[in-house]
């Protein structure tokens, strides 16, 4: 893990809140998925307000690196891109869909807080068409609680689910099942996937005293608090 001094956005070295290795609960397949550190929204609802400062800890890790990383299975057919804000680190995340597609033929979802046509319009980050061209379906817009209509692969339903390629033109992405995993990485129990409306707060009603879910989006770990120490 690396810390700040922070590298600029720019710079093309990633700076990432979290990394899942496999999972099937964001999108079609077995996909390996990546969330970015920072985002310049602030929606309110949002579940993973430790990852929208782009002074947080956070790990910094070359693209090369982390294509390696995110193809040691090779049952990984899919990367899915979250964050945070992913086109602020736009040219990192497009490197990295380059080198990973190099080595697999691999198909690459990405959330944004953004709208499609303020990307184009006014790019946050030079490199935001290049990080385009990677993507064949991009899940569009922010974040609004009271439209969490719990269906689909999107958070709530003003998000917009856009092909940019057919790769995925098989996918109603709207009708997809939610599900969440309980996975365990480095001693921490995460859940990834985006949670069907109410299962947070019933997964929060059922951990043992001392032990709490810290929110993430797509992303939970549980933190215990050892009240020993
Ligand atoms: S919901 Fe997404 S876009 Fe909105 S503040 Fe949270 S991470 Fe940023």
């Amino acid at each position: 893990m690396n810390y700040p001094p922070k590298v600029p956005p720019d710079s093309g070295v990633l700076q990432l809140a979290a990394v899942c290795y496999g999972t099937q609960a964001l999108g079609p397949g077995l996909r390996a998925a990546v969330w970015v550190q920072g985002c310049p929204f602030r929606c309110p609802g949002c579940i993973a307000p430790q990852w929208l400062s782009f002074d947080h800890p956070a790990r910094r890790v070359k693209p090369e690196v982390l294509a390696e990383e995110l193809l040691a299975d090779p049952q990984i057919g899919g990367l899915t891109f979250s964050g945070g804000e992913p086109f602020m680190q736009a040219r990192g995340l497009a490197r990295l869909a380059k080198l990973a597609r190099q080595k697999r033929d691999l198909n690459i979802i990405c959330f944004t807080g953004y709208q499609l046509e303020q990307l184009i319009r006014k790019p946050p980050e030079s490199s935001v068409f290049d990080l385009l061209d990677e993507i064949d379906v991009l899940i569009d817009g922010p974040y609004i609680a009271e439209r969490n209509d719990g269906r689909g692969l999107r958070g709530s339903d003003n998000q917009r689910i856009i092909y940019l390629t057919s790769r995925l033109a098989g996918y109603d992405f709207h009708a997809l099942p939610r599900r969440v995993e309980l996975q365990v990485l480095n001693g921490q129990m995460m859940v990834v996937g985006i949670p069907p409306v109410d299962v947070l707060q019933v997964l929060d009603a059922t951990l043992p005293q001392g032990v709490h879910l810290q929110a993430g989006l797509f992303f939970k770990r549980l933190v215990v608090n050892d009240e020993r120490a």
